[in-house]
């Protein structure tokens, strides 16, 4: 059958998209459906920060992220689309910290900008409290029109034949000759590959074929706010306080606190990656995905409690003039999330799965955006059985029976997860 296989791909995220776009590339004889319940790149997608970023914990993921950064700036001279690279910046009270790797190498040093000298980085970045004492600026990093970005890989697969269904896919058969798809309003679709990119509802589906993957979601947020003191300098990078801490509430917060079981967790202590960047229109964006409660995916997202709150108190600890809006927050507030869709060692799953002919691409948890094209490209390479990147073992939906990948794993001291 060579490259004239139908493949369907249930989900039009930016992961779908983005293997629908590469598959388009790469087998131009194929038949490529993708289905979605909703408008293409309107979920998960839609609420990305758009930041992407070279820096991993494990070389595989710099190598993946590199990868789509390099495929994004070719997209951007073939479609117009725009990425920033305004750097990351993470910052530490502890000289000593390594923030994710090995950052007191040399060649670490080439590539970015370590400095230790705490007079030096209040100097350079005066909004940082005193007692920062380490700052790794990223070069290979920044932000993305990831929707201007994936809409032209879209446009661009549809003109290369692929066809979009809008409906949702309510069982997946398999049979000896293929996988027949049952969608809503009877309508149904046999293909010879399926490839799963639901974001979260990814179990939802391989459920539908008895399988179960090691991936869960948690609920993460973002908000945007007005600047009227203008804190944050326009041309601040994206900045990462790298540090775990425990909130600074006042005598009488803590007590109520303590006596109300549904809001002890915010006495506990908070991890490292709260991150802050300037937004248009004189506004701040920041986010902490600190959540670590497994949730059920909903299309609706619940609110928040004291989500705005917590991220104040949490950024004053290393930008303190931000303290002045924990304490009277700045309207008009937007507050929005989504789910990170994420495996216990915070890497993707891409290829094939133990059914025949159906592939996953997912578990992009906060990296979608910065990882989508790699990512697409792998599951395009998977399923036109091309030579593999080399990191694609460590993405391997049965990595987990990979001895050597799993001590690799078990060697980390983080996940990277912003
Ligand atoms: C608050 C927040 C901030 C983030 N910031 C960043 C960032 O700065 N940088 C970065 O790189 N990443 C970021 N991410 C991560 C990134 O947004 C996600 O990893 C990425 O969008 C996931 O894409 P996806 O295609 O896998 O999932 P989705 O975008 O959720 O797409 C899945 C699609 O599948 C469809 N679907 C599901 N079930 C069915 C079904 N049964 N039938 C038909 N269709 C179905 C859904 O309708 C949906 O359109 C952030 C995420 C969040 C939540």
């Amino acid at each position: 059958m060579g490259n004239t296989k139908k493949i369907a791909i249930c989900g039009a995220g930016i992961a779908g998209v983005a293997t629908a776009y590469y598959l388009s590339r790469i087998m131009p004889k194929a038949t490529i459906i993708l289905i979605d319940k909703n408008q293409p790149l309107s979920f998960t997608s839609s609420q990305s920060g758009e930041n992407f970023r070279d820096y991993w914990p494990h070389p595989c993921m710099e190598k993946l992220c590199s990868r789509s950064i390099d495929l994004m700036r070719l997209l951007q001279k073939t479609f117009d689309s725009t990425m920033n690279f305004s750097g990351y910046h993470f910052v530490s009270k502890h000289p000593n910290k390594a923030i994710f790797a090995d950052d007191d190498t040399p060649e670490f040093g080439l590539r970015n900008r370590v400095e230790t000298d705490q007079a030096l980085i209040q100097e350079l970045y005066p909004y940082l409290a005193p007692t920062i004492q380490k700052s790794i600026f990223i070069k290979n990093a920044g932000y993305v029109d990831s929707i201007v970005m994936a809409n032209a890989m879209l446009q661009h697969a549809k003109s290369n034949n692929v066809k979009l269904v809008e409906a949702e896919v309510v069982n997946i058969h398999k049979t000896k000759t293929g996988i027949d798809l049952k969608l809503t309003n009877n309508g149904k679709i046999t293909t010879d590959q399926l490839v799963i990119a639901a974001g979260p509802f990814m179990n939802h589906l391989t459920q539908m074929l008895g399988i179960n993957l090691p991936v869960w979601n948690t609920l993460q947020r973002k908000i945007i706010i007005p600047d009227p003191k203008n804190i944050i300098p326009k041309n601040m990078p994206f900045t990462i306080f790298a540090d775990r801490q425990y909130l600074n509430w006042s005598r009488e917060e803590r007590n109520f606190f303590k006596n109300d079981a549904s809001l002890q967790w915010l006495l506990e202590e908070f991890p490292g990656a709260i991150h802050i960047k300037p937004e248009s229109g004189g506004r701040i964006k920041m986010g902490w995905a600190f959540s670590t409660e497994v949730v059920e995916p909903q299309f609706t997202i619940p609110k928040s409690s004291y989500f705005p709150q917590v991220l104040l108190k949490g950024a004053s600890r290393f930008i303190p003039a931000l303290s002045t809006y924990a304490e009277n927050l700045p309207t008009p507030l937007i507050e929005y999330g989504g789910y990170y869709t994420r495996t216990k060692e915070n890497f993707p799953l891409i290829g094939p799965t133990s059914i025949d002919d159906v592939f996953v691409v997912g578990a992009l948890a906060g990296f979608g955006t910065m990882a989508a094209c790699a990512a697409g490209e792998l599951c395009a390479l998977h399923l036109a059985e091309k030579t593999l990147p080399d990191y694609a073992p460590y993405f391997h939906p049965s990595r987990n029976k990979n001895e050597s990948i799993q001590k690799e794993i078990a060697a980390l001291h983080t996940d990277g997860q912003l």
